[in-house]
């Protein structure tokens, strides 16, 4: 998609702060962190939301599963305790159109989130 944000991160024609690859995602610090730790996993393809990821069902979804904990390993907030998020639509707070895992730890996290 030419005209989404996350697919130019992808394409190296937007400026990130990359963590970890793998062969079908990137992974990297979000613009905003919200936690310590706050990192992006996302599928290179595009993908709008965790459904469509689902709905393809070819193991893309276990790739960013296992991406997202490897973030956590490389942070080291894999014992302490780390979130992964995605939100889904316009009231859960989905800003960017393009699938994407939230990594949070670093500090306690409350619960119920906002
Ligand atoms: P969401 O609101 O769940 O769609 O999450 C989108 C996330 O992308 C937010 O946490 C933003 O801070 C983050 N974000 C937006 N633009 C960039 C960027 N250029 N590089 C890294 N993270 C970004
Ligand atoms: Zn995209």
């Amino acid at each position: 998609m030419s005209d989404c944000l996350f697919c130019g991160i992808v394409a190296g024609e937007v400026p990130a702060e990359r963590v970890l690859e793998s062969s079908r995602t990137i992974a990297f610090r979000d613009i905003s962190p919200q936690a310590p730790t706050h990192v992006l996993v996302i599928p290179k393809d595009h993908y709008a939301d965790i459904a469509a990821i689902a709905e393809a069902g070819d193991g893309l979804l276990d790739e960013i599963a296992g991406q997202a904990h490897r973030v956590a390993i490389a942070d080291g907030i894999d014992q302490s305790g780390y979130r992964v998020v995605f939100n889904t639509g316009p009231q859960a707070g989905q800003t960017v159109p393009h699938a994407h895992a939230h990594v949070l730890g670093g500090r306690p996290l409350a619960w119920p989130p906002g």
